[in-house]
């Protein structure tokens, strides 16, 4: 569908304040995000296309300065094969689970029902199971649910939803060609830490999620989601922006961006790993010839 001249400049304000937070700047009209797969094609009859053309050069250089800058997009070699590998804490529970036959994201939906396994599920309005493409080569993991998702029963729609949008979008992609969970499906009440025994209910759902999604990349979003995911009690500064594996599954973790809006500092550090993804995933920011 066409976008009114109206919509395209309030998406192209919205996108080069998100850039503007990060510090990048200033802006070149001679970049655009677009799949590494399409880099054969000079021109594009996009509607979103003349945005597109004003996203900035996504160099960290000119606000970190160049001792700090992480690598230039395009120059990311995707990761090499030795990934790091956190070691669980205790035996892997996640490895003794089974796979299930068949699985689909329908029958793991229907398998949670009217879930009330945890007591998170006395104060929730809404189980809230995902958003997004179920065939989606990246899949974005967060903590559980908040007011906004328990209002609505979607993932990341308040305003760390909408960071998150934004981060997507800032990638080349649309919120949905992304699969977007959590590990705990009801909201904890007054938005605390799920606790344990909440984690470890939820969490074989997360697991058959993934596994039925199958995506190329996973990316948890602060340190609930790695380290659930991880099976680690590690600080999630110690291995942010590293690969890890997760049942043969490439999985990197980043900040949360709830933790971005109360530190905006750190979306630089987040802008590096998302870097990482793209070029793993085959996107990268488009180098016009007239730049
Ligand atoms: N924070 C999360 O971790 N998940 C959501 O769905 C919303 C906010």
């Amino acid at each position: 569908m066409t976008q009114s001249p109206e919509t395209l400049r309030a998406k192209i304000r919205q996108r080069l304040s998100f850039y503007e937070d990060l510090g990048l700047a200033p802006f070149y009209r001679d970049r655009a995000i677009r799949r590494q797969t399409d880099a054969t094609s000079t021109t594009s009859t996009s509607p979103i296309a003349d945005e597109e053309e004003t996203l900035p050069k996504p160099s960290s250089a000119s606000f970190l300065g160049a001792q700090h800058a992480g690598p230039q997009l395009g120059t990311i070699p995707p990761s090499s094969k030795s990934l790091p590998v956190l070691e669980p804490t205790s035996p892997s529970f996640f490895a003794s689970l089974k796979r299930i036959e068949n699985d689909s994201l329908l029958r793991i939906r229907e398998d949670l029902g009217e879930c009330t396994r945890c007591k998170l599920h006395k104060k929730r309005n809404h189980i809230v199971f995902a958003d997004g493409n179920p065939n989606a080569d990246l899949v974005f993991v967060g903590e559980g649910p908040g007011a906004d998702e328990d209002a609505t029963g979607i993932p990341f729609v308040g305003r760390a939803g909408k960071l998150l949008t934004q981060m997507i979008e800032a990638m080349g992609l649309e919120r949905q060609d992304v699969y977007i969970c959590n590990v705990v499906k009801c909201r904890p009440p007054e938005n605390r830490q799920p606790e344990p025994d909440e984690v470890t209910t939820c969490s074989p759902y997360l697991v058959r999620q993934l596994e039925v999604v199958n995506p190329k990349v996973i990316v948890c979003l602060g340190a609930t989601a790695a380290q659930t995911i991880l099976e680690t009690t590690q600080g999630i500064s110690k291995f942010r922006g590293q690969w890890q594996d997760f049942r043969g599954k490439k999985l990197l973790a980043t900040y949360h961006p709830a933790y971005l809006l109360r530190n905006p500092a750190a979306k630089a550090d987040v802008w590096k790993d998302l870097q990482k993804v793209m070029a793993e995933l085959g996107l990268q920011v488009k180098k016009n010839k007239s730049a």
